[in-house]
């Protein structure tokens, strides 16, 4: 089934332009900072930066991977900016965030895949920002656990590894990345009792018992907090769009993902993987 051009009602996406969604622009741009809100074209970035909160992306823009759904520029990488990580941590204390949200491309050109730079970066958020809850959204690492273990001991509050779609299509849509070793990835997280976090893109063509399926391999890796949101196609370039799911459908799927055991679920067209993060992380606590 291919999707009609024309985008549902329910994914049009409202504007803003008020001072503090100027406030982000600005630091991001002074520090020199890349988003993952602006380098993955997402549609909250209007209402996600005027609520002062955006993700971070280290290690640079330019990826060493090129998923078919992903925006991300991809060739070789320059190498990590050393001042980095004190950069991230400047510019979360002056956007004065509770909750801040990290992920980076892949850096399969590194030795250490970059790890050694994200415990960095959350050690130095940590140091500048002692109050501030810290997530982050990490590459597979190849599934090697000495690296994985390397961000683990830097003890982020939340660890995300997105699944991103279902088994079967993830030769499809996924450059270098196995679905196995994402799974492995979050079990591997969870055993270390680390919040391990995951997220899919619905729309690319899966089928229901495919998504359920998908769910219950999650909750059997000991995820613990899991996103279901809608692929948008970035350019036409891109994998193209199977379907867009209804809200309906959505909310079907995070009440079957909740009845699976997950302790959060956010399941709706817009949602992304950090989007309305810090909720996730509240809700978490409260339980
Ligand atoms: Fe940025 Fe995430 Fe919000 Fe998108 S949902 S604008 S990536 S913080
Ligand atoms: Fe995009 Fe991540 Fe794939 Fe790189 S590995 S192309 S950043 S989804």
């Amino acid at each position: 089934k291919v999707a009609k051009n024309i985008k549902p009602g329910w994914l049009k996406i409202k504007l803003h332009n008020d001072v503090k969604y100027a406030d982000v622009s600005k630091i991001v741009e002074k520090h020199g900072l890349h988003t993952i809100c602006d380098s993955g074209k997402c549609p909250n970035k209007a209402e996600c930066w005027s609520r002062k909160t955006a993700t971070f992306m280290i290690l640079g823009d330019v990826c060493t991977r090129s998923c078919k759904f992903c925006a991300t520029k991809t060739g070789k990488p320059l190498p990590p900016e050393q001042g980095e990580p004190e950069e991230v941590a400047e510019s979360i204390r002056l956007m004065g965030l509770k909750h801040a949200v990290l992920t980076s491309v892949d850096r399969d050109d590194l030795p250490d895949g970059g790890a050694g730079h994200w415990a960095e970066t959350i050690r130095a958020i940590r140091r500048v920002n002692p109050d501030t809850t810290i997530e982050v959204l990490i590459p597979d690492f190849d599934c090697r656990k000495e690296l994985l273990d390397i961000v683990i001991d830097a003890a982020p509050d939340i660890i995300g590894h997105n699944i991103e779609t279902v088994e079967r299509l993830t030769p499809l849509v996924r450059s270098r990345a196995r679905y196995r070793t994402s799974l492995e990835v979050l079990r591997y997280i969870a055993s270390r009792g680390a919040v391990a976090k995951s997220g899919l893109m619905l729309g690319l063509g899966e089928t229901e018992t495919e998504i359920l399926a998908t769910l219950d391999d999650l909750a059997d890796a000991g995820c613990s907090i899991v996103t279901l949101g809608q692929y948008l196609r970035p350019t036409m370039k891109h994998y193209p769009v199977a379907e867009y799911v209804t809200p309906q459908k959505f909310a079907m799927y995070g009440d079957l993902a909740r009845m699976r055991g997950f302790r959060y679920v956010a399941s709706a067209p817009l949602v992304r993987s950090s989007y309305m993060a810090e909720e996730a992380l509240l809700n978490f606590r409260k339980e």
